[in-house]
């Protein structure tokens, strides 16, 4: 039965196809978006178009970013030759959110997965190879210490160790299936400082 009008429901129904959004939270959300100042919708919408219209990878690290090149890769601050491999942008930030790291990044877009289907091909492995044709000093995976981020911190290590860059992964100070962008900073440096090579 449709208790609202058709609208009120669409709108209900796209809220709730967002991840963790339940029919509750939809609704609420649903009328306090109505409720807002039409200004202010119009901002918050123009928002999402503009931020998915120009939300790219970085040609470098392949993380999200707005230029060609994201902040880290353009900051010559910061120690080219050390990278490390993450999954996604959430691992990244939670890395840069303990400003204790110097290297730059690489965001893989996933783990490798023959459960899922996501193989070698499907996150950005290639780019990082790519990348390695330059002067690298270290590669320090790390990949979540799931099934997957381990399946996937296996593969990179055996694809690098030929080519003689020291490879390395964050120590296990992170917790099994744990990830990264829920664990506290301290947890995160002492996984990074305990790393071991490969
Ligand atoms: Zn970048």
């Amino acid at each position: 039965m449709d208790y609202y009008s058709s609208q009120i429901s669409k709108l209900i129904e796209e809220l709730s196809s967002l991840p963790g959004i339940g029919s509750k939270s939809a609704q609420r959300l649903a009328f306090h978006i109505l409720n807002m100042p039409i200004e202010h919708v119009e901002k918050l919408s123009s928002t999402i178009v503009e931020a998915r219209k120009n939300v790219t990878y970085c040609k470098t690290c392949c993380t999200l970013t707005d230029h060609e090149q994201c902040p880290i890769c353009r900051n010559e601050g910061r120690d080219h030759k050390t990278i490390m491999v993450v999954e996604d942008t959430r691992d990244l930030a939670a890395y840069e959110k303990t400003n204790k790291y110097d290297g730059v990044y690489h965001v893989l877009h996933g783990a490798i997965s023959p459960m899922l289907g996501i193989g070698p091909g499907d996150i950005k492995l290639k780019e990082l190879m790519q990348r390695l044709q330059e002067e690298v000093n270290e590669v320090i995976i790390a990949t979540n210490s799931s099934l997957e981020g381990e399946t996937t911190a296996m593969y990179i290590s055996k694809l690098i160790k030929p080519t003689g860059i020291k490879v390395s992964r964050i120590a296990s100070g992170v917790p099994v299936g744990g990830d990264l962008e829920y664990i506290d900073e301290m947890t995160l440096l002492r996984a990074l400082e305990g790393r071991v090579e490969l």
